[in-house]
C-alpha cells in the first residue's frame, strides 16, 4: 500500500464526503464510511452496508489501516500492549489499560525519542520518526477493534472512554501531528472525547505548552522529576532549554477548567531525586491551587541504570507533600510483567 495515500483514520466527515463525490458516489456514503471507522472498523471489505464499487474504490485511493498488529501481550491486570507497524515496517507501541469504571489507551506519537532522557527506555533507542495524525488515532481505532473482537473480563470497563500521550516519544515535538490529531480525537463526527478525558504529556517544551494551550486546552501532565535546575538538567535533558524557571511561568498560564490541576510527574530515583533537598525544592516549585504530583514508581528495564525509591519512602515523601496542601499520589504501576509501564515502550525492530 502506498504511504502518501490519504490516511482514512485522520478524515473528517466534510472532507471524506468530497472524495466521495468526486469518485461518483453519493455523498452520504461518506457519513456510513465514518460509522464504521469510529467503531475501529477500517476494512472497507468490512462495512457491510457499502456497495462493492465503493469497497474496492476506498481500497485503492486510501490508505484505510495505516497500523498492522504485529503482536499483543495481555497481563493479569487486563493491561494489553501492542505492538503495531507502520506502512515503513517501524514499530511502535500502545497500551489499553481498562479500569472498572474508565478505559484509558495511552498512544505513541513518535517512534523513538529525541529527547534523551537517562531513566527512560524509549529514550535510548535513536528517533526514527514522527507519526502522523492518521497513525495516531489508528491506535485508538485499533484497541477499539480488539475490544470488540475479544472482551475483556466483565469486570473491566470494555469502551475505551480516556486517552493519553504517554507512550513513546514527545508529542510536542510533534506538533502538528499532535494538534490533528487531538481535533479528531474530540469532534463530533471522530472519536468525540471530552477534552477533559485527554492528557498530553510532556517533558517540557514551553512554546509549545503555550499553544496547546490557546489551541486544544487539555489536560496536561508535565514530567517534572526534579526542581532543581542541576538536577534536572541531567534527568529531562531539554531542561538546558527550557528551565524550571521558564516551564513555571508557562504553567501559571496554561488555562485549566474549574477545579481541574495540572499533573506533575515526579519518577522516584533512588538516592537521585529522593533526598530532603529534593523534597524542599518541590515544595517551593509547586502550586497548590493549580497542580498536583504523582509519584511515579521507577519502572526498570534490562540494563537500566537507576534504582526505584522504595515503596515507604514513596509514601512517606507523598505524605509530606500532602501535610503541606499539596495533593499528592503514589501512581499504581499497570502492566509491569508485560513490561507496558511507563517508559517500558521501546519498539523491538521489524
Ligand atoms: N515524552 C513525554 C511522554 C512520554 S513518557 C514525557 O516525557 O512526558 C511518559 C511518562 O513516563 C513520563 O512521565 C516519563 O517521564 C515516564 N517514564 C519514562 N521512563 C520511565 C521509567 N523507566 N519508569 C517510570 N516512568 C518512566
Ligand atoms: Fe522522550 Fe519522554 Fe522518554 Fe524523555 S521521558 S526520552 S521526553 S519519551
Amino acid at each position: 500500500m502506498n504511504k502518501t495515500l490519504v490516511q482514512l483514520p485522520s478524515l473528517n466527515l466534510e472532507s471524506l464526503k468530497n472524495m466521495v463525490s468526486d469518485w461518483g458516489f453519493p455523498a452520504f456514503r461518506a457519513k456510513q464510511i465514518i460509522d464504521w471507522r469510529n467503531k475501529g472498523i477500517l476494512n472497507p471489505d468490512d462495512m457491510r452496508n457499502l456497495p462493492q464499487d465503493l469497497r474496492t474504490t476506498l481500497n485503492q485511493k486510501l490508505c484505510c489501516q495505516p497500523l498492522k498488529q504485529v503482536q499483543r501481550q495481555c497481563s493479569e491486570d487486563g493491561t494489553r500492549k501492542y505492538l503495531f507497524s507502520l506502512q515503513s515496517g517501524k514499530t511502535i507501541e500502545t497500551v489499553l489499560i481498562p479500569e472498572p469504571e474508565r478505559g484509558t489507551v495511552c498512544i505513541s506519537s513518535q517512534v523513538g525519542c529525541v529527547l534523551d532522557c537517562p531513566f527512560c527506555h524509549t529514550g535510548t533507542q535513536k528517533f526514527e520518526a514522527n507519526l502522523t495524525a492518521g497513525e495516531i488515532i489508528a491506535q485508538v481505532l485499533a484497541v477499539k477493534e480488539d475490544l470488540r473482537n475479544n472482551p475483556l473480563p466483565s469486570d473491566l470497563h470494555d469502551q475505551v472512554t480516556h486517552i493519553v500521550y504517554m507512550g513513546m516519544g514527545e508529542p510536542m515535538a510533534n506538533e502538528e501531528a499532535l494538534h490533528e490529531s487531538l481535533k479528531m480525537l474530540m469532534a463530533e463526527d471522530g472519536l468525540h472525547i471530552s477534552r477533559r478525558r485527554i492528557t498530553v504529556s510532556t517533558s517540557g517544551l514551553t512554546p509549545q505548552i503555550e499553544r496547546l494551550g490557546e489551541i486544544h486546552p487539555v489536560n496536561l501532565a508535565i514530567s517534572l522529576h526534579s526542581a532543581l535546575d542541576d538536577e534536572r538538567n541531567t534527568l529531562v535533558p531539554i531542561n538546558r532549554k527550557y528551565p524550571l524557571q521558564t516551564l513555571r511561568t508557562c504553567l501559571n498560564l496554561y488555562p485549566l477548567p474549574h477545579q481541574r490541576h495540572i499533573t506533575l510527574e515526579y519518577l522516584m530515583l533512588d538516592g537521585v531525586n529522593d533526598r530532603q533537598e529534593d523534597l524542599q525544592a518541590l515544595l517551593q516549585f509547586v502550586n497548590p491551587e493549580r497542580e498536583r504530583v504523582n509519584l511515579i514508581r521507577f519502572n526498570p528495564y534490562p540494563g537500566s541504570p537507576y534504582e526505584g525509591s522504595p515503596t515507604e519512602h514513596m509514601n512517606k515523601f507523598a505524605q509530606d507533600l500532602i501535610s503541606k496542601g499539596i495533593r499528592a499520589t503514589v501512581r499504581r504501576s499497570r502492566g509491569q510483567d508485560i513490561m507496558a509501564a511507563c517508559g517500558q515502550l521501546k519498539s523491538s525492530a521489524a
